[in-house]
């Protein structure tokens, strides 16, 4: 896999993008190629006058090019040990690893100069995602990197991407551990514990974007009573309870979720019966419920995948929304979700505008949230930004 890089060569004046450092390559714009590369290959990337621009891994799709560095490089563990040392120094220069919190995602993609490469840790375990074939085939050195980076500090690597690779060339790829054998069972965030569905669980076992807004809700939950819908593990909900909240309601289809989220409430609030929890479709439990909850969030899954659906997915966003504006107490207060990378903060916007304006309530926006620093945004890479929220106070 490892050999030498076959050669790629743009169209001309394909190349403009590349000039702004966008990390990808579209199939279009691509002229000839030389050797015939295949998924997951290293290809050097040349404009039509035959200058170098980039290297990358190549795929057979419309991204067809994954950048990994505009200078000359050659891509081995030195190389992958340099780039997780860049995203390591950053979160540490942070302070997002400390005394209360051992949970964040170290490698964010093209956020971390990394396109299609995802790491987060939990304590001593790292799970590693790759969204790539180029990245699969590289997984065994991105290991090693990570010890080069973490030494003493990582037990284990869990590889988590059955589901999150390209299957074109018949991959093949199993889940397990790259490096040691035994991972971390829990975590902690700002001082609360949370299971790691590491085997079974969404992403790589916990919605680690989501920290800074919980932490903010948890700011307004003293004496509300508080509707989680699609809470997955109870994340907002285990805040909400430290908030001093009057009672807290967790909802979400997955009953293996559910039945984490009531351990997560145990292990923090043990005896504590304020909470519930129920394994419910989210949007029938809004139908049904009263006018009771002075405090909702909705955080559903992205309901555009894909550009084509988006018109479908605006819809959904307002007629939820809409539904649960309708249902607020006087004076309650809404957090709402978009993690659809398609839908812009814009259209989200709209939506929950058309949303408010059809339940006839008077709404102000008081937060406007996104996804924290270690879920950073490349500039010349917009599409990475996908986390929308927005805190509304409904009158
Ligand atoms: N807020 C959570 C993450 C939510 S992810 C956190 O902070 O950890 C979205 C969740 O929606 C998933 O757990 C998924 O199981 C759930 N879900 C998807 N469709 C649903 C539906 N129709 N009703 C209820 N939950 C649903």
């Amino acid at each position: 896999m490892m050999n030498k890089p076959k050669r790629l060569i743009l169209k001309p004046g394909k190349e403009e993008s590349l000039n702004r450092f966008h990390p990808w390559i579209f199939s279009g714009a691509i002229q000839k190629m030389e050797n015939q590369p295949q998924e997951g290959d290293l290809v050097e990337v040349y404009n039509a006058e035959g200058r170098y621009m980039a290297v990358g891994h190549y795929q057979p799709d419309s991204i067809a090019v994954r950048i990994l560095s505009f200078a000359p490089a050659v891509i081995d563990e030195s190389f992958w040990t340099e780039r997780i040392r860049e995203a390591c120094t950053f979160r540490m220069s942070i302070g997002l690893l400390n005394a209360n919190s051992n949970v964040c995602r170290l490698v964010h993609g093209e956020g971390d100069n990394l396109p299609g490469l995802i790491i987060d840790l939990y304590g001593r375990t790292a799970v590693m995602q790759a969204h790539s074939a180029g990245m699969h085939h590289a997984r065994k050195q991105i290991a090693v990197a990570l010890q080069n980076v973490l030494r003493e500090n990582i037990q284990s690597v869990y590889y988590k991407s059955e589901n999150t690779l390209p299957f074109k060339a018949g991959l093949a790829a199993e889940d397990g551990f790259l490096t040691g054998e035994e991972a971390e069972k829990t975590a902690m965030e700002n001082g609360l514990k949370f299971i790691i569905d590491l085997q079974k669980g969404q992403k790589t076992g916990f919605f680690i974007d989501q920290r800074d807004n919980r932490f903010l809700l948890e700011s307004y939950s003293r004496n509300r009573t508080v509707l989680n819908l699609f809470c997955y593990t109870g994340g907002f909900s285990v805040y909400a309870m430290r908030g001093g909240a009057q009672l807290v309601h967790s909802v979400d289809s997955s009953s293996r979720a559910i039945t984490i989220a009531r351990s997560n409430m145990d292990m923090n609030f043990p005896d504590d019966t304020r909470h519930e929890a129920f394994a419910e479709d989210a949007f029938r439990f809004l139908a049904n419920a009263g006018s009771t909850y002075d405090l909702i969030i909705l955080d559903p899954p992205a309901f555009a995948k894909r550009r084509d659906v988006l018109r479908n997915a605006l819809q959904g966003y307002r007629k939820l929304n809409a539904t649960a504006l309708a249902k607020i107490k006087r004076g309650g207060i809404l957090f709402t979700f978009s993690c659809s990378q398609a839908v812009t903060r814009e259209n989200f916007r709209l939506s929950v505008f058309s949303a408010a304006a059809q339940a006839g309530r008077r709404v102000r926006i008081i937060h406007q949230l996104s996804q924290p620093a270690d879920h950073p945004v490349n500039i010349y890479h917009p599409e990475g930004e996908y986390l929308k929220g927005l805190v509304l106070h409904v009158e």
